[in-house]
């Protein structure tokens, strides 16, 4: 701790809040419940309730303020329409069990009804309004919904970090309405871990994995003008070693992005590594042939599918001389062992330098996925529970969901 907060990172939180502010008074709370659902006997059952108790503690902490507490989420992608199979009515009953009191569920929120229901609620009372994105005008960012949604609450707490990335009616339109606008529990943490990330002791070193370069590029480049060190791995690192002018045979690679890789290196220069050893195969099974190779042997036919074992090393060379490390993406196709072995090894070197005092951030997505899956969540600083914002954030961008809370002290 102790380190400034890069500017724009610096929110008003739950723990400002006067109680003229707060008690007896509606909160409408923007959290992420969008979480895994799986059928069981055909039924929809909620295959992790992990996303449901990252929002306990903001949830607890309203609760002691004798607050009506109005609750609205996204799960998956409805367009616009209706959509039973993703109603947010089971998790209204399992948010029900981990409180140990009633979630009431408006299936109709934007019908009179649940509206004076709410109006008309006692400070304490939970609501939980139905998936936001079955009105078009969630995504739209729609002044008309986000007014109707705004009614809901007085003030406004934002603790859905992964959706702070899109300006949408929940996470920016709304707050033109409410007052004040704070960060809830889950959303502070993530802007703490980031600023140790964006003001780092040094030195820092990044890696960067993940299928694609697109849409990384800003986040390469803004990790890498603050960080001793980027090393980049998995799919992405393909069209930055066809940019050095090497082969990668039946890799997967972006054509269309092998200049800006190049520009990129260019500016960056030695910052930036890429794998001196790689793991090959002619298809993505886990029974194919596979060899290891040095990155300059790469033949037609083959593939890229992992980094390999000087690469491990390498990495593991370069977190031992940093302070803070941050790791977006995995290293190779980790859903195939044994190409996940880059990918798990990283994640076990992560752990042990937490262990000898490094601050360690895992960026959201598959690399909290490949994390969680080796059991070493705990063993690291934090885990990042947004994928997307959490690349625009360690980019430099501000994300549109977290300038439209209030800052410290203007109230
Ligand atoms: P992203 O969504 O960009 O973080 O990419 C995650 C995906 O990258 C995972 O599904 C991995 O299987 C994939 N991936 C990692 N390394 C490679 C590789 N060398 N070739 C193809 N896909 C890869």
């Amino acid at each position: 701790m102790g380190q400034e907060r890069p500017p724009g990172l610096g929110r008003r939180t739950l723990d400002s809040l006067t109680e003229a502010e707060a008690n007896g008074r509606r909160a409408l709370v923007r959290v992420d419940y969008n979480v895994p659902l799986e059928e069981v006997e055909g039924e929809r059952r909620i295959a992790s309730d992990v996303r449901i108790r990252a929002t306990l503690p903001t949830l607890r902490d309203l609760a002691g303020r004798s607050v009506v507490t109005v609750l609205a989420s996204h799960l998956g992608r409805p367009k616009g329409k209706p959509d039973p199979a993703l109603s947010l009515r089971p998790v209204a009953e399992r948010l029900g069990e981990l409180l140990e009191r009633p979630v009431v569920f408006m299936a109709a929120p934007f019908d009179e009804r649940s509206h004076r229901l709410v109006l008309n609620a006692h400070p304490g009372e939970t609501f939980l309004l139905e998936n936001l994105r079955f009105e078009p005008g969630e995504t739209a960012n729609d002044p008309d919904f986000a007014r109707r949604l705004a009614a809901y609450g007085e003030l406004f707490v934002q603790d859905a970090f992964g959706t702070c990335h899109r300006a949408h009616a929940s996470t920016v339109g709304v707050t033109e309405h409410l007052d004040p606008c704070v960060a809830g529990r889950l959303v502070e943490r993530e802007l703490a871990a980031f600023a140790r990330v964006l003001a780092p002791e040094r030195p820092l070193v990044a890696v960067m994995g993940g299928a694609k370069v697109a849409g990384k590029v800003e986040t390469v480049r803004g990790i890498a003008e603050r960080a001793e060190r980027v090393f980049l791995g998995g799919g992405m690192a393909n069209t930055f070693l066809l940019a050095r002018g090497l082969t990668v045979g039946d890799s997967l690679v972006e054509r269309d992005l092998v200049a800006e890789a190049e520009r990129l290196m260019t500016e960056l220069g030695e910052r930036i590594s890429l794998p001196p050893d790689v793991v090959v195969a002619r298809e993505i099974s886990s029974s194919a042939e596979r060899r290891t190779v040095p990155v300059e042997e790469v033949e037609a036919g083959w593939r890229i599918l992992d980094v390999g074992p000087r690469t491990v090393e390498a990495i593991g060379k370069g977190f031992r001389k940093a302070r803070t490390v941050f790791w977006n993406g995995p290293l190779g196709v980790f859903e195939t062992p044994p190409f996940d072995a880059g990918t798990r090894a990283v994640a076990e070197l992560l752990a042990a330098e937490t262990g000898r005092g490094a601050y360690t951030v895992v960026g959201g997505g598959d690399s909290a996925a490949a994390i969680e899956e080796a059991g070493l969540a705990e063993r690291v600083s934090h885990v990042s529970t947004g994928g997307g914002a959490a690349l625009e954030l360690v980019g430099g961008a501000a994300l549109p969901g977290i300038k439209a809370l209030d800052p410290p002290g203007g109230a």
